[in-house]
């Protein structure tokens, strides 16, 4: 198969943890006859620098022509950087967000997985996280709370501010539909999250979701208010296979989800649009401190990687040749500075790509 893939090292230890996700599709594609084609471009400080402005309308054409992209991570020092001296429409996130927003990108995906050999790093109860967890949480990234009307006004001398919460079907129909088929891919069980003993656009949520579930026999579906599932994450996340929610639940719950697995390296992400593209990043910042060091760990980026291969380009084999190898080299006992514990081998990020590419090419 011939893979169109756009790559955005970014900024930071954006370039290093690229590099090494590069590396580790290459080993895929030699082991099974894969042809991938790069095109490298610039967004965030990077492309301030060199062409002005955070995002060029060309950089958005190259994304747009490939199958898929994936990214490293973008911006500086936020208090130290003079791209945090520019209007915020000139800064380094704002390219990412009109990239997410040109490329139509609603659903985000974000797994919470623990790692047996990173359970030391689990906040939870040892039993819990002795049975460890597997969550897929995926949130509405386009409407909702945060992209509603707003305003701030005084009325007789008092001060008031108005958010609004709108979905219509359809917005509700396309995430739903992405949860179902990703839950084949998984358990085969959703868990759609929601208000709807209040919000009437949770009750729509609701009704919506239920007709789509009538599509998919095989998968499970069961509802939860999100109070209860915040509680749940942490008392029971082993319960959970899909979790589908809206915008401003998902923001929540996909922090909590990614704090109790303990370790910010290893978390990747995809943004998704209606047809198989996809943007795939690590969960973390550019990581601006450690930058040039050849410390930062590369493994979130390596699973977004794995994501791509799996959910824009269906191959699900090569996706779990890569997750093997991870868990292989933690098994093995090596681990970057941000997940080290006493008795391991520490690497740096080009020394833990070189390892995951052993084993991926053996
Ligand atoms: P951060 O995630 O970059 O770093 C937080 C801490 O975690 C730092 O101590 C860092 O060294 C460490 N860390 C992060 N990733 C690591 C890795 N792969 N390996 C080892 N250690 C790692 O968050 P921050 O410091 O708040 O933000 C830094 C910059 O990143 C800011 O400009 C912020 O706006 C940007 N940012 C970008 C994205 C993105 O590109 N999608 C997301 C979040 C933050």
């Amino acid at each position: 198969m011939r893979l169109n893939i756009t790559c955005i090292p970014g900024d930071g230890i954006g370039p290093e943890i690229v590099t090494q996700a590069k590396a580790v599709l290459n080993a895929v594609a030699d082991r099974f006859g894969h042809e991938l084609h790069y095109t490298d471009i610039l967004m965030g400080g990077a492309s301030i620098d060199a062409c002005g402005e955070p995002l060029t309308d060309d950089a958005i054409a190259q994304a747009k022509a490939a199958d898929a992209v994936l990214m490293g991570s973008i911006g500086g020092n936020t208090s130290t950087s003079p791209w945090y001296q520019l209007p915020p429409d000139k800064r380094p996130e704002a390219g990412l967000l009109r990239l997410r927003k040109s490329l139509n990108l609603f659903t985000n995906l974000r797994p919470a997985f623990l790692y047996q050999e990173l359970r030391a790093a689990c906040p939870l109860k040892e039993e819990i996280s002795v049975a460890g967890f597997d969550i897929m949480i995926m949130r509405e990234l386009t409407g909702g709370l945060y992209f509603g009307e707003r305003k701030t006004v005084v009325e007789n001398g008092v001060r008031k501010a108005v958010d609004t919460l709108t979905y219509d079907e359809n917005e509700i129909r396309r995430i739903a539909v992405k949860g179902f088929d990703i839950a084949c891919k998984r358990k085969g069980k959703v868990t759609s999250v929601d208000k709807a003993n209040v919000l009437d656009s949770s009750r729509l949520w609701r009704k919506v979701v239920e007709e789509v579930a009538a599509d998919y026999p095989d998968v499970t579906l069961e509802h939860m208010l999100v109070d209860n599932c915040a509680m749940q994450l942490v008392k029971n996340p082993a319960q959970f296979d899909v979790i589908l929610t809206e915008n401003m639940f998902g923001d929540i719950l996909s922090d909590e989800a990614s704090m109790v697995t303990g370790s910010i390296g290893m978390l990747p992400s995809a943004s998704l649009n209606e047809t198989k593209f996809g943007l795939y990043e690590p969960s973390h910042g550019s990581a601006p401190d450690i930058a040039g060091l050849d410390i930062a760990n590369p493994i979130a980026t390596v699973l977004s990687a794995a994501m791509m291969l799996r959910y824009s380009f269906d191959l699900d084999r090569e996706a779990d040749v890569i997750e093997t190898a991870v868990q292989t080299v933690l098994r093995d006992g090596y681990r970057t500075v941000d997940i080290m514990s006493p008795g391991c081998t520490q690497v740096g990020c080009s020394e833990m790509g070189a390892l995951l590419v052993k084993r991926i090419s053996e």
